[in-house]
């Protein structure tokens, strides 16, 4: 059976954190348009010039290019039995272009979680947000800490990064942008659309989003 699954939130509301742990348990894989464009930047390919810019803004890149990336990505082998979109569609001619594309392949989305968390707490958590830039894992400098101070609990990778658009000026123009362009979806996908509270520890939100989407699932 297919698992088409979007997880849906403000940004550093945990869609990558579960993504990465959903990734295992459900055996899909997490596409991430914001891990994709900057591994683009980072490589510094003609792709990542065009969007560096724009998305050290904290603004959104254009339709045009994460729609083309993520119908390309979705043609892979990995995606046979599903996928977990981290980040993707963010505006409604995204989520449009995606419903196209699935029902060229006889497909839907199955599932679309909300993580709710409030945008005074999201503030707060992008500020302490570290990430590691070869694996993406995603920490928290209070409550989610890696166990070496600088070094990925995931990859050992050495060197967490501050990212550019995880700034207190930057964060409120991606809640805003979150909230105009990006919260008008959850009416695309009402039907499918379920919410699970993020405020809560990791492990009780992946809980709640795996109650969901495979009911007969027990986290040990
Ligand atoms: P994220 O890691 O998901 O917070 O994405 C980081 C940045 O990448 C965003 O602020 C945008 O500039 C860009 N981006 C990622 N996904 C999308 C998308 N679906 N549509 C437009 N821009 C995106």
């Amino acid at each position: 059976m297919v698992q088409n699954i979007i997880l849906f939130g403000a940004p550093g509301a945990g869609k990558g954190t579960q993504a990465k742990r959903l990734e295992q348990v459900l055996g899909l894989p997490q596409l991430s348009t914001g891990d994709m464009l900057r591994a683009e930047v980072r490589e510094k390919s003609a792709l990542g010039m065009q969007v560096e810019a724009i998305m050290a803004s904290g603004l959104l890149v254009s339709d045009d290019i994460v729609v083309r990336i993520i119908e390309e990505r979705i043609k892979r082998n990995d995606c046979s039995k599903g996928f977990l979109l981290d980040g993707f569609p963010r505006t409604i001619a995204q989520g449009e272009a995606l419903n196209a594309m699935l029902k060229a392949k006889g497909q839907t989305i199955n599932f679309v979680i909300g993580i709710l968390v409030p945008d005074e707490v999201i503030r707060q958590r992008v500020i302490h947000r570290r990430s590691c830039p070869s694996c993406n894992t995603v920490f928290h400098l209070t409550s989610m800490p890696p166990e070496i101070a600088d070094h990925c609990d995931h990859c050992g990778h050495k060197g967490l990064v501050h990212r550019d658009d995880d700034t207190q000026a930057k964060v409120d123009t991606r809640l805003q942008k979150f909230h105009t362009e990006t919260a008008p979806l959850q009416k695309l996908y009402a039907s499918v659309m379920h919410t699970v509270d993020g405020t809560q520890a990791p492990d009780a939100v992946t809980a709640a989003i795996l109650e969901v989407v495979s009911p007969n699932y027990t986290l040990n």
